[in-house]
């Protein structure tokens, strides 16, 4: 039998061992949350509503154990897993409090008809496939609107945060949501596309790499199931102006240097004005060079490990190829001496078109900075990769800020803050980035059926 392995990234060492699912499982598994989403569906919305907003108590209530097993399991610094566990219970809660009111039926001018009317309706049984980046909120997101809409969730986490993916599942049953109305399953890519391709599924949403998404999309698309993807990204950090250097620096690392830089929307290329430039470099690196990189358990720790020691070992290498080809180290570029997946916070510059690192994403704590000569050319690196997830202005004049940020191809454009995650604010991207939104209203309307009904 297969297993999913959890191993410890501060540690290297193995942590946990969980049982896999079987491939004559898979189907009982689908029916299993079509026999729960027919129920759940017919459960008042309130009564849904009631569970989320208990669901959100048990966050907060059992906080220090979710933070906790995030931290052992991809290393991620106390207060941010701290963080991370309240944004989760945000979400539920604000799911539980607006839930009700966004499933209102509309109605409409009748137009010669006695009533004309829009329901909104759950679709039926859904795949969530989730990374390890955020292992509660990047599944949160996605379970939070659909639970409230009445659909039912099938989650296959990553394989490396086996332990976190089965405490959200305990917590759901125990505020209440049926056991087959959000089913934990681990599962491996085959089982998913057969999940996916099952009659009984309905959609399928997945947060990670364009690989997996491209693959989980195709099977989607063979068996005419809608898909919602939010993949990578490589952002733009836009200085115009600064009236503070030392505090815009300091934004900008604690910015990129946030969960060990393993973020699809932290600011990964920073695209300084000719004048500026010189001494953002300097800022930056004296602020990477500040940070205090060790245990993620320890209250100090700035910054943990990264995810696992080949997700650092893949960081390694296109660092060590942009240099081969040319781009400029000024600080880090190594990994750490010592046991885990630990590597050096890196800022990199002079880099070019040719380069692998221009297009790519790096998915840990390096920062490449561009230097530029007009406002123009700013906005034609910004958008010149294949990405298109968020981005970000700075500057004193917001009229000035918020005209760039405008020319943007990204789903989030922000002026003077970068990747502001909230409740009640769409989250999605455009270009290889992905398609859909999460969050807000917006992730409450992508698995929904908008239905009509008219009486005459
Ligand atoms: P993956 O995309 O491989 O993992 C994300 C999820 O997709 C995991 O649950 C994974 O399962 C699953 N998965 C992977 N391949 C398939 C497939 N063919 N069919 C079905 N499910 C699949 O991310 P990685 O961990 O490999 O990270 C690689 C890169 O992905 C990063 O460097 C970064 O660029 C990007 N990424 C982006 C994230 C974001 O927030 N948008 C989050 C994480 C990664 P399993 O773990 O079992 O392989």
């Amino acid at each position: 039998m297969s297993t999913y392995v959890t191993a410890n990234p501060t540690t290297g060492v193995t942590e946990r061992e969980f049982e896999a699912l079987t491939d004559d499982r898979v189907r009982a598994v689908a029916q299993g949350a079509a026999a729960g989403f027919r129920r759940w569906r017919d459960t008042p919305v309130q009564e849904r509503a009631d569970v989320l907003a208990r669901t959100a108590e048990l966050y907060e209530k059992r906080a220090e154990e979710l933070s906790a097993v995030i931290t052992t399991e991809m290393g991620k610094p106390k207060a941010e897993a701290d963080g991370e566990v309240q944004l989760a219970a945000d979400i539920y809660r604000w799911y539980a409090e607006h839930g009700p009111d966004l499933l209102e039926t509309e109605t409409l001018d009748p137009q010669g008809a006695e009533e004309s009317i829009v329901q909104r309706r759950p679709v039926g049984p859904l795949v969530g496939v989730m990374p390890w980046n955020y292992p509660y909120y990047q599944v949160v997101r996605f379970a939070a609107p659909n639970l409230m809409v009445g659909n039912s969730i099938i989650l296959k986490h990553a394989a490396i945060c086996a332990a976190s993916s089965q405490l959200m599942a305990e917590i759901l049953h125990e505020a209440g949501i049926p056991e087959d109305v959000y089913v934990n399953v681990f599962a491996s890519n085959d089982q998913v596309a057969d999940l996916i391709a099952d009659p009984a599924i309905q959609g399928v949403s997945l947060t990670g790499s364009e690989g997996a998404g491209a693959a989980v999309a195709k099977t989607a698309a063979e068996n005419l199931k809608k898909s919602v993807l939010e993949l990578g990204g490589s952002d733009p950090f836009i200085l115009l102006d600064t009236e503070d250097m030392s505090r815009t620096a300091t934004i900008a690392a604690k910015a990129r240097l946030s969960n060990s830089g393993q973020a699809c929307n932290s600011p990964k290329r920073f695209i300084v004005l000719d004048d500026l430039y010189d001494v953002f470099v300097e800022a930056l690196v004296g602020q990477f060079e500040s940070v205090t990189v060790g245990d993620p358990a320890d209250s100090g720790t700035d910054m943990g490990p990264l995810s696992s020691i080949s997700a650092r070992d893949g960081v390694a290498d296109q660092v060590d190829k942009a240099v081969e080809q040319g781009a400029t180290l000024h600080t880090g570029g190594k990994k750490l001496d010592r046991d885990g997946a630990f590597y050096a916070p890196t800022v990199l510059t002079g880099i070019t078109k040719e380069m692998d690192a221009y297009s790519e994403e790096i998915f840990g704590p390096v920062g490449m900075v561009y230097r530029v000569s007009s406002i123009d050319e700013a906005v034609e690196l910004a958008n010149d990769v294949g990405f298109g997830l968020s981005g970000s202005v700075w500057s004193t004049d917001l009229d000035k800020a918020q005209q760039v940020a405008d020319r943007l191809d990204v789903g989030m454009a922000y002026v003077n803050e970068h990747g502001t995650t909230l409740p009640g604010l769409p989250f999605g991207g455009v270009k290889r980035s992905g398609y859909g939104r999460e969050l807000g209203r917006w992730g409450m309307g992508e698995f929904v059926n908008t239905r009509l009904r008219r009486t005459s």
